[in-house]
């Protein structure tokens, strides 16, 4: 398996597949082993010499590297990559995880939602220890670099002016107005930003704050929003975070969701999507996106070098932020097959569960006949229990519609023709 892509090696080659060493080192035949070990007590000073220009960020130190030949080595100038080596804070736990965990969340943003994200690998010391290798985006092919700018910088924030939290001081919502501002090409900027949200969410890493978040000048020398760079399952290594480094915006604490839940809800999302400029169909397509690749996260994680307890909780901290989310109408579309907008609801009967403790409910969904603005902005579909179908049916009596929001959906299932079910109890 390519330590860089996970695809199965078909090149037949050891080490990382030809795409992989063409999108990571030019074509170059680079090992996927390092002729040298990490930073170990007694090589340190080579370290700390080598790697003045970066300096502890968060929680991991950073090395920079640069490619000699078919060499990687580490560099004090002219850095063309990162290296991450398993931390070493004591506050972390599950430290030796770190590397493969964010070398995972960067392939499953990429592979399975399509974030532009920065090129990245697995690469391993001549002891055999892993470490996260990820290629800097802001150098130019020919030499030099293009402009970055951080969220930070780009809203005048500094350690100086706003204390040593500076980074966390704001909203993504402000982010929002920033992208606004910069990028002339703002709708699809603002979709890859709110695409990045709501992945870090679901991923819960609670880092992204301003800092993982730039500006970059584009070939042609305009502005755009930087591929995305430091996605990772925090919540592995400093369990009982916040949901998200930034709040979505001001007052999300505020509505009735958060206040029945104590978190953030689908809702919360689509409001943030509607601030920053998004058009809420757009959003909803977003969320169903996000919402819909369990098996192939799954598939990912199962197929990565993370231990199998970093697994298993990985997966438990995506599956519960999947179902604390819910369900929208493209959601519910796809799982019944339905292509166009107008098939809307399925004319069979369902079963639909919640996550709270409410029971479950059996019936169908029906047109409504409320507002259909409203409906789809507050994804709230209209229901008809099994025992009110037929009454419903015959008068159109809109009193017998249930209004359910499909924020607190966790399933819809298709409940076999009740004819079928007594039949097979009977014969039992
Ligand atoms: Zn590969």
């Amino acid at each position: 398996m390519c330590p860089g892509c996970y695809k199965g090696n078909k090149d037949n080659i050891e080490g990382y597949c030809l795409n992989c060493r063409k999108k990571l080192f030019d074509g170059k035949k680079v090992s996927h082993i390092l002729n040298f070990d990490p930073p170990k007590e007694n090589n340190y000073r080579e370290y700390q010499n080598k790697t003045k220009k970066l300096s502890i960020s968060g929680v991991q130190l950073k090395y920079s590297m640069i490619l000699d030949g078919k060499e990687l080595k580490l560099t004090e100038t002219g850095g063309q990559y990162i290296l991450k080596p398993i931390p070493t804070a004591d506050h972390i736990l599950n430290k030796d995880q770190a590397p493969e965990n964010e070398h995972l969340t960067m392939q499953i943003a990429s592979q399975v939602f399509g974030i532009e994200t920065a090129e990245s690998a697995l690469i391993y010391f001549k002891d055999g220890s892993p470490a996260y290798i990820t290629k800097r985006f802001d150098i130019k092919p020919e030499g030099g670099k293009y402009l970055q700018e951080d969220m930070a910088q780009a809203s005048g924030k500094t350690r100086q002016s706003h204390g040593e939290d500076f980074k966390y001081q704001g909203t993504y919502e402000d982010v929002g107005a920033l992208i606004t501002q910069h990028v002339s090409a703002t709708a699809p900027a603002l979709e890859a930003f709110f695409r990045q949200v709501l992945f870090n969410y679901i991923f819960s890493n609670d880092d992204a704050h301003l800092k993982n978040f730039s500006f970059i000048e584009s070939p042609m020398g305009d502005n755009m929003l930087a591929k995305a760079y430091d996605l990772m399952c925090t919540q592995l290594h400093t369990p009982g975070g916040p949901e998200t480094a930034l709040e979505l915006y001001k007052g999300d604490n505020e509505n009735e969701f958060y206040a029945r839940e104590g978190r953030y809800g689908q809702v919360h999302f689509r409001e943030l999507a509607k601030k920053i400029g998004i058009n809420p169909i757009r959003a909803a397509r977003i969320i169903a996106i996000l919402l819909n690749s369990s098996v192939r996260v799954h598939e990912m994680v199962e197929n990565s070098q993370l231990s199998r307890e970093a697994k298993e909780k990985y997966l438990s901290y995506y599956d519960s932020k999947i179902r604390l989310l819910g369900k929208n109408e493209l959601l519910i579309a796809q799982k019944f097959k339905i292509k166009k907008v107008e098939d809307f609801p399925p004319d069979i009967m369902v079963k639909v569960s919640f996550y709270r403790n409410e029971q479950p409910i059996v019936g169908k969904f029906v047109k409504e006949f409320v507002d259909n603005t409203h409906r789809v902005l507050n994804n709230l579909f209209a229901f008809v229990e099994d025992e009110n179908l037929d009454e419903y049916e015959k008068t159109g009596d809109s009193s017998l519609i249930k209004v359910i929001n499909g924020d607190t959906v966790v399933e819809v299932e298709t409940i076999e023709p009740l004819v079928k079910a007594s039949s097979i109890s009977s014969s039992e």
